[in-house]
C-alpha cells in the first residue's frame, strides 16, 4: 500500500514529534505543571501572532473563533462590512447575520483579492460600519487578501479590521501589531500541524476596549473572562483540550527552532514549486496575482470530471487533494501544501495529479513539469519571500 499523503488545505499532516506528544497521559489543567506549560505557550503564541496582547486559546474549530470575534466585538445592530470573495467570506456574512449584526456585503469576484480602493469606496458607502470582516487567505479560492495594505488604511480610521487567518497563521506573515490588525484568529488543523479542536484569537488594544464596551452575550466564548484567566493565573476559563495544548507546545517549539522566517520561506518555496509545475503542465491557476502560500487552486481543463480526478489521485497514488467548494465545485483542484509538507510530498502530489488528468480527461501534461517546479523551489529557497 502506498503511504497516504494528505495534501488538503486543512486538516494537514502532523509531525512525528507532535503525534508523540499527543499520545501522552492526562494531567490536570489547574495544577502547576500545566499552568507553567500554558504560560510558555502564551509567550510563544504572542511571538507567532506578532503581538504584545494576550492570545486566547479556545476549544472549538476555527469557526468558533470567528463566532467569538463577531459576538464579543460587536453589539446587536452594529454594522459590519463583510468582504465576500469565497466560501469563507460567505461564512463571515452568515455568522454576522446569525448574531443580529447588520452585514454590508462587499463582493469580490472569486479568484480576486480586495483592493484598498474597493475598501475605501465601501467605507464611504457604509460610513457607520464598526468593523471589516475579511480572510487573510480565502481558502476556497486560494486568494491572499492584502492585509498589510488594508490594515495601513483601517488603523488610521475608527473601524476594526477583523482577520480570519485560519489558513494564514504559521504559513505566511501577518505580524498583528506591526501591521495594525485589530483581530487575528486561527485554528489548530492548518498551519499549526495539530488535530482540529483548538482555536486562537488575539485582539489589538483598541479592540479590547471595544470588547469592554460591548454587552457580553456569550457564556462560553467570553473573551474578557479568558483574558483575565490568562493574565491572572495562566489558565483557561473552562477545561481546555489538554493534549492538544501539549501538542501545540511542541509545534511552537519546532517553529522557534526553525525561526519564522524559515517557516515562511519554505511555504513560499512550496507555493512556487506547485505554481511553476502546474503552469508547466499547461494548467491554469485560479488565483493569479494574490495567491495564498498554503494551497494552490488549479483550474481543471474543460470537460474533465473533477471528482474522478480526486478519486484517482487517492486510490492509485494515496494522494488526498481537495476539490472546489460552492460555485467552484468540480472546476478546480485545491492542492494543499501547508504545515508539515515537504517538496517530496508535493512532487508525489504533482505526479498523481498529472497522471489522474491523463487517465480521466485524455489530457497529456508536459513531461518536464517536475524539473521546472523544482527549479522554482530551489530558487525560492535560496532567496527571500515577498512582504
Ligand atoms: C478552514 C477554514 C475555516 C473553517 O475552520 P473550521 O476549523 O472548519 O471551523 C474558516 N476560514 C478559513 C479561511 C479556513 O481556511
Amino acid at each position: 500500500m502506498d503511504k497516504m499523503r494528505l495534501l488538503t488545505p486543512g486538516p494537514t499532516p502532523m509531525p512525528e514529534e507532535v503525534r508523540l506528544t499527543l499520545a501522552m497521559d492526562m494531567v490536570h489543567h489547574r495544577k502547576p505543571g500545566f499552568t507553567a506549560l500554558l504560560g510558555e505557550i502564551q509567550k510563544d503564541l504572542r511571538w507567532l501572532f506578532g503581538t504584545s496582547q494576550p492570545v486566547v486559546a479556545m476549544s472549538s474549530s476555527g469557526t468558533g473563533a470567528m463566532t467569538a470575534a463577531a459576538t464579543n466585538l460587536f453589539a446587536k445592530g452594529d454594522q459590519v462590512i463583510v468582504i465576500e470573495g469565497g466560501k469563507f467570506g460567505e461564512r463571515w456574512g452568515e455568522i454576522a447575520s446569525t448574531y443580529g449584526l447588520d452585514a454590508a456585503i462587499v463582493s469580490v469576484p472569486w479568484g480576486k483579492a480586495i483592493t484598498v480602493d474597493h475598501l475605501r469606496a465601501a467605507l464611504e458607502k457604509f460610513p457607520k460600519a464598526k468593523g471589516i470582516l475579511v480572510q487573510a487567505s480565502e481558502t476556497s479560492t486560494g486568494v491572499l487578501h492584502p492585509i498589510k495594505e488594508l490594515a495601513a488604511f483601517t488603523r488610521e480610521r475608527d473601524v476594526l479590521l477583523v482577520v480570519d487567518g485560519i489558513s494564514a497563521v504559521g504559513i505566511s506573515p501577518c505580524p498583528m501589531d506591526e501591521w495594525g490588525v485589530d483581530c487575528l484568529l486561527t485554528g489548530s488543523q492548518k498551519g499549526l500541524m495539530l488535530p482540529p479542536g483548538l482555536s486562537f484569537l488575539a485582539l489589538s488594544e483598541r479592540a479590547w476596549k471595544r470588547v469592554e464596551e460591548v454587552k457580553p452575550r456569550e457564556f462560553y466564548f467570553n473573551l474578557l473572562g479568558e483574558r483575565e484567566k490568562i493574565v491572572k493565573n495562566s489558565q483557561t476559563l473552562f477545561t481546555p483540550p489538554i493534549n492538544l495544548l501539549m501538542g501545540l507546545h511542541t509545534c511552537l517549539a519546532m517553529f522557534k527552532e526553525q525561526g519564522l522566517e524559515n517557516v515562511y520561506r519554505r511555504q513560499w518555496a512550496l507555493t512556487q514549486l506547485v505554481r511553476s509545475a502546474a503552469r508547466a503542465m499547461g494548467l491554469e491557476l485560479f488565483a493569479e496575482e494574490h495567491f495564498t502560500w498554503g494551497l494552490t487552486s488549479i483550474r481543471l481543463p474543460e470537460g474533465v470530471d473533477g471528482s474522478a480526478v480526486l478519486q484517482c489521485c487517492a486510490e492509485r497514488y494515496g494522494v488526498v487533494l481537495a476539490g472546489g467548494q460552492g460555485a467552484m465545485k468540480g472546476r478546480i483542484v485545491r492542492f494543499g501544501h501547508m504545515g508539515h509538507v515537504d517538496y517530496g510530498d508535493v512532487l508525489a502530489g504533482l505526479h498523481a495529479l498529472a497522471s489522474a488528468l491523463e487517465a480521466c480527461g485524455g489530457y497529456t501534461a508536459a513531461r518536464d513539469y517536475m524539473e521546472q517546479g523544482m527549479r522554482a523551489y530551489e530558487a525560492a529557497m535560496a532567496g527571500g519571500y515577498p512582504e
